[in-house]
């Protein structure tokens, strides 16, 4: 027998039934939105100058995809153009957080700069909040199966010791079978990361993971994605605004004479 060519030595391909699916855009509150902006207006107001400063998105339990506010943590140290991140200061904030509130992202401002993409201090951040957010946002997003070559059945307490030196899995059931399929469960979980500027201007990206429970394959990708902002019925009111004025004051901590190793930047 001849092949014409070598595709037709391929096996044949593995059975997938599709679960569900991770976000293909970001969604966010109106309010979240008018949020972001107004903290780095309350920054310039209140520090007479520009600076970075970061956030986290937020999202209800029921609706993990639905950016519905931002989180201000205690930032470590804002530069007019450096800003980093660290998962203690994640898991700090996500404890203090309600049970039904995950983090779903983090968003930062480029100030004043006209930077309008993600640095490579960015990049890794991006990272960090997707391996600390995944466990909250992971949701099975198929069932593939697994391609076992020389699966070997047997059958409870009618096999010897010798039988488990053959194959590379043995299957070991409680009756005779003959054929068997093993099928995994692929997981997902994402992050969002949102880049603003204070002339209103944002960029954003969805940031996923994917992996197979059995086989641990793991892949990490990284999208950039549109945004379509909801109107939740909140908006920002006097009080919101001046309570976030004071949160500003208290959580940003502009570093003007910045150590050089901390210069190394975007
Ligand atoms: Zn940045």
């Amino acid at each position: 027998m001849r092949f014409k060519d070598l595709s037709q030595l391929k096996r044949p391909k593995p059975l997938i039934i599709t679960l569900g699916s991770l976000p293909q855009h970001i969604l966010m509150a109106k309010y979240a939105r008018d949020k972001a902006f107004k903290i780095s207006e309350r920054v310039g107001v209140i520090f007479e100058k520009s600076f970075e400063w970061y956030g986290f998105t937020l999202a209800n339990n029921d609706h993990p995809e639905l950016i519905t506010d931002i989180g201000l943590p205690q930032n470590d140290l804002n530069l007019q153009d450096y800003t980093t991140l660290g998962s203690q200061r994640i898991a700090e904030f996500q404890e203090s957080l309600p049970e039904d509130v995950l983090i779903n992202g983090w968003i930062h401002s480029h100030g004043d700069l006209n930077y309008r993409h993600f640095s490579n201090t960015d990049e890794k951040n991006h990272l960090t909040v997707l391996d600390f957010v995944s466990a909250r946002t992971r949701k099975p997003l198929a069932k593939k199966e697994i391609a076992i070559q020389n699966l070997v059945l047997l059958e409870k307490d009618r096999f010897v010791e010798k039988d488990l030196e053959k194959g590379s899995i043995s299957l070991i059931t409680d009756g005779p079978i003959t054929e068997a399929k093993i099928m995994e469960t692929v997981y997902g979980s994402f992050c969002y990361s949102i880049v603003i500027g204070d002339k209103g201007w944002h960029e954003q990206e969805i940031h996923c993971r994917e992996g197979g429970i059995l086989s641990g394959h793991t892949t990490v990708r990284s999208q950039a994605a549109k945004i379509e902002f909801v109107d939740t019925g909140r908006a920002l009111s006097q009080s919101d605004i001046s309570a976030l004025s004071n949160e500003v004051e208290k959580k940003i901590k502009p570093h003007t004479d910045p150590p050089p190793e901390m210069i190394e930047r975007m």
